[in-house]
């Protein structure tokens, strides 16, 4: 009797903890699909979205494709290349409707929504930077999706927001904000290696993660910064400190999640939380 109640117990744990490693699926612009792939090999298929380079992960013998969906994409059917050793096939999946509502913010400081002339070159040269961050292919076979919360707070940003600044139209929301006191310590989501760090004009103080296979994590609007580019990190390492740098209202944690170079809901990620929004 003992005996099947331990077995029992390992048996949940195991469901639980595939299930929850996995991404919350929401097949809609920002948001991430999970595909299965048909291939039996032990060798994982090479997969592709939009020219980008896609996660694939293995659960109990089978192969699946998590890909992010970016926020410009149109409604309709999509598709990935699978290239199984050298053989191509497509498979296809339903990208649905979303509309975001708009936000409008205003900021003390005018020259963070219309920067002067200098500033722009600055802007340019850190937008590519962060860009190929962002689109950078780290090579792993085992990405962990069993993120942890960066810190405690509540959500004081939705992801997807299309953003007025002082009447100005901005880019969307890319991630959520958790609001939380200057000073407060952000723990890694989860092993991997630094792949960029910087004092950027939107951004503020800014830390990456590369979690492998186009999985990455972004942190903005630091105080300090704890970490250096090519240092690899453990799930629940301080990378730094939440601040007020940057375009900001007040401190603040901005959390972004890329996949496959899509900037997609961190929601759907994390484990769910009591008083947080919910994505479905
Ligand atoms: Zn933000």
């Amino acid at each position: 009797m003992k005996y099947i109640f331990s077995v029992i117990y390992w048996l949940m744990l195991f469901v639980c903890s595939t299930a929850w490693a996995l991404p919350q699926q929401l097949p809609v612009p920002g948001g991430v699909v999970v595909l299965p792939l048909d291939s039996n090999a032990n060798v994982p298929p090479e997969v592709t979205y939009d020219a980008q380079r896609v996660l694939v992960v293995r659960q109990d013998a089978q192969w699946l494709a998590i890909v992010g969906i970016p926020l410009a994409s149109k409604p309709g059917t999509h598709k990935i290349l699978v290239n199984n050793q050298g053989t191509i096939n497509s498979v296809l999946f339903e990208i649905k409707d979303k509309s975001y509502p708009t936000q409008h913010i205003t900021v003390t400081d005018d020259r963070k929504v219309n920067p002067y002339a200098n500033d722009m070159k600055r802007i340019e040269a850190e937008t590519a930077k962060i860009n190929s961050a962002l689109r950078h292919w780290r090579v792993s076979d085992s990405v962990p999706l069993n993120f942890v919360w960066p810190i405690e707070g509540r959500v004081s940003g939705l992801f997807g927001r299309r953003r007025v600044f002082n009447g100005e139209e901005r880019n969307p929301h890319s991630g959520i904000d958790i609001a939380a006191a200057t000073g407060t310590k952000i723990m890694a989501p989860a092993d991997g290696v630094v792949s960029d760090t910087g004092n950027y004009f939107f951004n503020g103080n800014t830390v990456m993660v590369d979690h492998g296979q186009g999985l990455v994590t972004m942190f903005c609007h630091l105080d300090r910064v704890d970490v250096k580019a090519g240092q690899k990190i453990q799930q629940g390492e301080i990378i730094g400190t939440v601040g007020a740098t940057g375009r900001v209202t007040g401190p603040h944690l901005h959390l972004g999640v890329s996949l496959n170079n899509a900037r997609v809901e961190p929601l759907l990620f994390f484990p769910e939380r009591e008083g947080y929004p919910s994505v479905e």
